[in-house]
């Protein structure tokens, strides 16, 4: 159970989870926050591309109407500063920064180039920093591929499968596809001197693609990893063909991924979502947000040096990511003890009741935060996907336990 602050519901509307949790108490019972360790850098706010489905500019929250474009130097110099600090007041040996949109490209060479020599400079000697970039990589060529090999930043590429699949939602604000652009953009990374900045596709289900020609068109470029994302939905606003009803269907059609993944002779990729499952089956700890109890050590600074939560709280209500700190006054410890970042790290005591009765909640651990929400309770729900965890899970479960039993 959720602990509960006594003080709660003092304002006209009564207030929702995790506005109510009481972080004292928690530290009163033993429980202590996780350091952030990934550190989502918001370098441009603005993208390229208007997929209809992006939760930045397309859902309930449109903070980024107000969001300076680029970060501005002196703010990239408090988030180097407060990252470096984080660490060494937390002891870690390294972190994450990962350099976000909108589109990051869109910040520019010389931009990105003072950016990661400041994060960088700030952090040596004594805490390593590992770069990635989540890009739609419409915009990459040899001279952002040059500047990211001298960082060792790791690009993570949008593709949602053939042309057909991608450019279904992933489209130009005057309506042309952007799939011809981003094979160009992968023709560019995984090319032999910068294979090794290629970190893997992030792929956007839509149940109107075919999963196997989908899985298909993503292997194409051999990446070394594919996370498939559940399209941003709650309980206030589904997910497309998400019925209120037993049905699952994206849990049949990422189990049809599964099966070709699972049985393929040779593993040609390492889908992430399945094999965190896998993990949590055989009693291991989740990497991913998207499934398992693990606390969330991940955090957001905004172009305009706001402290921010996960974005695609976005796709919740207007603000919902939000918070009053910023890095040119407040460390990032001070967000740790935040009820909203605090909630991400309690484990089973952010769970729903039904969540906390559920015989897997181990391993889905009430699935993706933001997939929880519903006005009225927050997000002390479970999934809006649980009927597809729960088949996913299942389908996952006796698959690994059928070769067991084989062995
Ligand atoms: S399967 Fe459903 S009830 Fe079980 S933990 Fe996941 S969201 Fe909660």
């Amino acid at each position: 159970m959720a602990v509960e602050a006594e003080a709660a519901g003092t304002s006209g509307t009564a207030p929702e989870w995790p506005e109510t949790l009481d972080v004292r108490a928690l530290l009163e019972q033993g429980w202590r926050p996780t350091p952030f360790h990934e550190f989502v850098i918001k370098v441009h706010s603005r993208c390229n591309l208007s997929c209809d489905y992006c939760y930045m500019y397309e859902m309930a929250d449109q903070g980024w109407r107000s969001q300076p474009r680029r970060m501005a130097r002196p703010v990239v110099d408090h988030v180097a500063r407060r990252i470096a600090e984080h660490a060494r007041q937390n002891l870690l040996p390294d972190v994450d920064v990962i350099l976000h949109g909108g589109e990051p490209l869109l910040a520019g060479l010389d931009h990105l180039r003072y950016t990661l020599d400041a994060i960088r400079t700030a952090a040596e000697p004594d805490v390593t920093v590992r770069f990635h970039m989540q890009t739609n990589a419409v915009l990459l060529d040899s001279r952002f591929l040059d500047l990211f090999d001298e960082f060792g930043v790791i690009l993570g590429i949008s593709l949602d499968g053939d042309e057909q699949a991608h450019d279904r939602h992933r489209r130009h604000g005057d309506g042309r596809g952007s799939h011809h652009e981003v094979l160009a953009g992968l023709d560019a990374v995984t090319a032999p001197e910068y294979r090794h900045l290629f970190g893997g596709l992030l792929s956007t289900i839509d149940l109107r693609n075919d999963p196997a020609t989908t899985y298909e068109a993503l292997l194409q470029s051999d990446p070394p990893g594919i996370d498939f994302l559940l399209p941003v939905g709650n309980w206030d606003t589904p997910p497309p063909g998400r019925l209120p009803d037993e049905s699952t269907p994206y849990g049949d059609w990422l189990i049809e991924v599964f099966e070709l993944w699972y049985r393929a002779p040779e593993q040609r990729t390492r889908v992430r979502l399945f094999h965190e499952i896998i993990r949590l089956l055989c009693g291991q700890r989740s990497h991913s947000e998207a499934i398992g109890l693990s606390p969330v050590a991940v955090v957001v600074v905004e172009t305009n040096g706001r402290i921010e939560q996960v974005d695609t709280l976005k796709s919740s209500y207007d603000g919902a990511p939000g918070t009053a700190l910023h890095v040119s006054r407040d460390p990032f410890n001070v967000a740790l003890m935040l009820p909203e970042i605090a909630a991400r790290q309690i484990r089973h005591r952010a769970l729903a009741p039904q969540c906390g009765a559920c015989h897997v909640r181990q391993v889905c651990g009430g699935g993706l935060y933001p997939h929880r929400y519903r006005s009225g309770t927050g997000f002390l729900n479970p999934s809006v996907y649980c009927m597809d965890l729960l088949r996913l899970i299942a389908h996952i479960r006796s698959a690994v336990l059928n070769d067991l039993a084989t062995l």
